[in-house]
């Protein structure tokens, strides 16, 4: 079973659990068109099954692709983002519901407070971090909410993630 066949049979087996999913991933396109694909088809799925977006805001690489798509596909987008990322020039037009907070760790803390579950899609290290706080969290019963990893095949294998991920932020 490949990973997108895995997120989404995990998604099947809960339906009508998530209302809301925050997605984690890169603020670039990164240098595959499967990463983009995985993106747009990420937020196909969401509209789909009309669960709504928390994400880190802006419209810039993958983000933008799975916000715009989110949005355009009338399900509910917040972006929580800290001021500081807020100019143009970093973070892009913003979409959909935008709550400024303070600092990083401010804007971890309200994606998981507005957020059923947790996706990662690929990514640099923001992403890596985002995601394995929610696991950290996790496995320190700050929260109960499941995370989801690409496995991805064409995005990137199983047993690799960690290192494909470290690689493409060095990349991009
Ligand atoms: P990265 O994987 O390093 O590209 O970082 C992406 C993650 O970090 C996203 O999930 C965002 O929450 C956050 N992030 C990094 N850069 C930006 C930016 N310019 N604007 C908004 N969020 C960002």
């Amino acid at each position: 079973m490949d990973g997108e066949e895995a997120v989404t049979s995990s998604t099947k087996e809960k339906k009508g659990r998530f209302k809301r999913i925050c997605v984690f991933c890169g603020s670039r396109a990164g240098y595959k068109s499967a990463f983009s694909d995985a993106a747009l088809e990420l937020g196909k799925e969401l509209v789909e099954r009309k669960i709504d977006l928390v994400y880190g805001g802006g419209s810039i690489g993958l983000m933008g692709l799975v916000s715009r798509t989110v949005f355009d596909g009338g399900c509910h987008v917040l972006g929580v983002i800290p001021t500081a990322l807020l100019p143009h020039e970093i973070s892009g037009e913003t979409i959909g519901e935008v709550k400024t907070v303070a600092d990083m760790h401010q804007r971890k803390s309200e994606m998981e407070k507005h957020a059923d579950a947790f996706i990662a899609l690929p990514g640099g290290y923001g992403t890596m971090e985002e995601l394995l706080e929610m696991i950290t969290w996790s496995q320190l019963g700050i929260h109960d909410k499941p995370e989801y990893a690409p496995v991805h095949d064409k995005v990137a294998p199983r047993q690799s993630w960690e290192v494909d991920q470290s690689g493409e932020a060095l990349r991009s």
